[in-house]
């Protein structure tokens, strides 16, 4: 075998995952199909300080810190949420990304760029990948593990006939010059007739920068015709005096895998990041989870590696890590999706409306978490607006509210008609 471990994809989950691989002193090598580590960036650079800390990334990255946000319905209803701790922070993603490639190499690993890996077998003892460079010649790469971060049409899901998310939310973005606009607020747009399924957003980026974007679900039929680049048009027809001096400077599409993978290993073989949907499905965000099972993965893959075992039953030690420590928030944020999902406009508008209140705002920003989703659900769950919803939501969404034995803090079931209606919001454990 030439290497010990083959990542493939040197996107941030898996340089993370390849730098702590090889600093344990294994032979690593990263395949990547673009010719520059982190380019194009496909991504709203909006992270946590929690994911900051474990990507191990310099703070040097970081662009702007953003202390809440105006949240704008369909109608007439904002809502706005401004806070003194910081919730997010606006990062260089490409700058992002090269550091965490930096630090693969500087452990061992080795880059190579510009070569896609296109097949796969099984060998004795391991995997043969068969990669193409710019010129179409192979090249053949032998490893005893194989890691697919691939992203969201990973070829090593493919190959191994792993069934995909459920949902493939379509976006449009863009780097755009915003003068005189540098807040410290991001503004989010939920109209289900301009952004169907999803929602549209600009993000303060520092410097009179901000990324823009929107996006639209497969799942819902309103806006399916239109193109993306269509829906942002109307989101800035819909705000001229916020959109009125941007300038873009840079536009991107991209899409956001959404779903729960059962199965993320086979034999002498993980998958992680994208390629595993390691995302949050209610915002998209998916560095925190993919860094997070990209932390789990390399020690599972570290073990494997000692005890010469990469059977399927010992592989899914990692399922069984990062289900314990992020499915229950990720099932959480399908749920609370679903939700949102079915809700008409004046649902949406009705809930804005609720929330608005000094005491809401409050709870809001005491509990918003960008990360665990589920933490400021279960708080407001427990407000019962849903109760009182006028329209198709009313009578359809009942809230019990319980405690829970098994786990601390607070179970709140959203019960719908049917039991796949359920939605157990439970305090994460970081
Ligand atoms: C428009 C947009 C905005 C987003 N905004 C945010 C945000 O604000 N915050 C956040 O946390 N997340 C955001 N995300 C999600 C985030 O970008 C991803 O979750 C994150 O990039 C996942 O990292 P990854 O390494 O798993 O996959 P990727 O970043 O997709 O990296 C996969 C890598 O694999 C390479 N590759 C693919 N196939 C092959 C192959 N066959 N051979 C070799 N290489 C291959 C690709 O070139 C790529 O470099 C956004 C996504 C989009 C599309």
């Amino acid at each position: 075998m030439n290497y010990d471990v083959i990542v493939v994809g040197g996107g941030p989950v898996g340089c993370a995952v390849a730098r702590d691989i090889a600093k344990a002193g294994y032979r690593v090598l990263v395949l990547e199909e673009h010719q520059e580590i982190g380019a194009p960036v496909q991504c709203a650079g909006l992270i946590s300080k929690r994911a900051l800390k474990i990507s191990r990334v310099p703070s040097t990255v970081v662009l702007n810190q953003l202390n809440g946000m105006v949240v704008y319905g369909p109608w007439k209803s904002n809502l706005e949420l401004e806070g003194r701790k910081v919730y997010a922070l606006a990062i260089d993603r490409l700058a992002f990304d090269c550091s965490l490639a930096e630090q693969a190499k500087e452990a061992g690993a080795e880059i190579r760029c510009g070569r896609r890996a296109v097949k796969f077998a099984y060998v004795p003892e391991g995997i043969l990948v068969e990669a193409k460079n710019r010129a179409g010649e192979s090249i053949f790469f032998s490893g005893r593990l194989l890691i697919g971060a691939d992203g969201h049409n990973s070829v090593v899901a493919h190959w191994l006939g792993i069934p995909r998310p459920q949902e493939k939310v379509s976006l449009y973005a863009a780097e755009v010059w915003w003068p005189e606009q540098n807040g410290r607020l991001a503004h989010i747009f939920l109209d289900r007739d301009l952004a169907p399924g999803w929602f549209g957003w600009i993000f303060p980026a520092g410097h009179n920068r901000a990324r823009v974007g929107i996006g639209r679900s497969p799942l819902v039929a309103e806006g399916r015709e239109a193109s993306r680049r269509l829906l942002f048009n109307q989101l800035k027809d819909k705000y001229p005096l916020l959109f009125r001096e941007m300038k873009v400077l840079q536009n991107t599409s991209g899409t956001i895998p959404i779903g729960f993978l059962r199965q993320t290993y086979a034999a002498h073989v993980m998958l992680i990041g994208d390629a595993a949907a390691h995302l949050k499905p209610v915002s998209g965000g998916g560095l925190y989870f993919g860094l997070r099972a990209g932390e789990l993965c390399a020690d599972t893959a570290i073990r494997a590696l000692q005890a010469q075992n990469f059977t399927p039953d010992f592989l899914k030690i990692y399922q069984k890590k990062w289900e314990a420590a992020m499915g229950q928030e990720i099932s959480c944020g399908l749920k609370l999706r679903e939700l949102f999902l079915k809700m008409k406009n004046e649902e949406i508008e009705f809930l804005l409306g609720f929330f608005n209140k000094p005491l809401w705002r409050k709870l809001i920003l005491k509990y918003g978490d960008l990360d665990y989703h589920s933490r400021l659900a279960a708080r407001l769950a427990t407000a019962l607006p849903w109760a009182r919803l006028p329209v198709r939501l009313a009578g359809r969404y009942s809230i019990k509210q319980e405690t829970s034995d098994r786990l601390p803090g607070l179970s709140v079931r959203l019960s719908g008609e049917d039991s796949g209606n359920m939605v157990n919001v439970l305090q994460p454990d970081r």
